[in-house]
């Protein structure tokens, strides 16, 4: 490992002031202390952030608010959170082995870097890791990668479970910078790879995620996260869903899915949601929708069985959401 300095945060000014001047922000350290191990990532500077005050779970009105350093584990436990979004605790139980979420933060959770084996070999092409260089993985083994959002410059997938179902529920976050505090939407923290894949999220110059905001309604009771993989622990989706449904009168009012595993950053299913609005909560129903799910796929060599597991794992997860509702 590459020697690098470290100081802790007192304050969210402090590590501010100092990401400006260069340094990175570190957290639980489960993405980026194994990347410094690889000299994938080489900071000279660390900012520790764990002693700010940014842990707290709470209910804010309609609201379930998360801090953006409550431990994974903690968040999966926590009784409101079962209780007002059960479907984040589950796909945070889905998301790591136990030892992970007893460290990894939901900050970081959102933050961390892709999963695709050449972005970690140094000798490989890899655009995301050094802009202009190549992608690796276009001729390359490329089974776990993605087949929406993609471009020629990189298909890496976002990895993160717990974001799929906030994208899903129209969650919120909220960071602090230089010029103060901002909102928007977690979706739009990610960024497609286009010709910068090196460039993964909106996030501005010493910026810090301070809290993840959920709101409440109605689909937030029958909602339920399907993660489809290789293996049935330590491992990334081949594909998921998150989907939450509400249904009145037996028919559909309300629905939200999104995935990963398929994408380069979680991708809502806003065609397949269009699709469910006042029919009746059945398969036929749900299978018809997800088929809307893979257009504009761009399958590679050897992941083109996504296009046919994705609406699956579509249907099946809002068949388990129609359990609830
Ligand atoms: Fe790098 Fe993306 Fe290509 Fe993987 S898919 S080698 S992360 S540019």
């Amino acid at each position: 490992m590459i020697p690098f300095t470290l100081e802790a945060a007192a304050t969210p000014a402090d590590a501010i002031r100092s990401a400006l001047a260069g340094g990175r922000y570190i957290a639980g350290g489960t993405t980026l202390v194994d990347l410094m191990r690889e000299e994938v990532e080489r900071p000279e500077h660390l900012i520790d952030i764990n002693g700010l005050a940014l842990t707290d779970i709470r209910v804010d009105g309609e609201d379930l608010v998360i801090g953006a350093l409550a431990r994974m584990s903690d968040v999966a436990a926590h009784p409101e959170v079962q209780r007002l979004q059960p479907v984040i605790a589950e796909s945070l139980i889905e998301g790591a082995s136990p030892q992970l979420r007893n460290m990894a933060s939901m900050g970081g959770n959102l933050l961390q870097r892709c999963r695709c084996p050449y972005f970690r070999m140094l000798d490989a092409a890899c655009n995301k890791r050094d802009p202009g260089a190549g992608c690796a993985a276009m001729g390359g083994i490329n089974a776990g990668h993605a087949i929406l959002g993609t471009s020629d410059n990189c298909a890496a997938t976002h990895p993160s479970d717990v974001a799929v179902a906030l994208v899903a529920l129209d969650a919120t976050m909220t960071v602090l910078g230089p010029e103060g505090e901002r909102s928007f939407a977690v979706e739009d923290l990610f960024l497609l790879p286009d010709t910068t894949p090196h460039r993964e999220h909106a996030l501005r110059p010493g910026e810090l995620i301070t809290e993840i905001r959920i709101p409440d309604g109605p689909h937030a009771r029958a909602a339920r996260y399907l993660k489809v993989r290789d293996r049935q622990s330590y491992e990334f989706a081949l594909v998921s869903a998150a989907a939450a449904l509400h249904v009145e009168n037996g028919a559909i009012c309300d629905v939200r899915i999104a995935c990963g595993g398929v994408g380069t950053k979680p991708w809502r299913m806003r065609s397949c949601e269009a699709a469910l609005i006042g029919k009746a909560p059945r398969r036929e129903a749900f299978a018809a929708a997800a088929a809307l799910s893979t257009e504009g796929a761009r399958p590679l060599a050897h992941n083109a069985d996504k296009v046919a597991l994705l609406p699956r794992t579509i249907t099946r997860a809002l068949e388990m959401a129609g359990e609830l509702a």
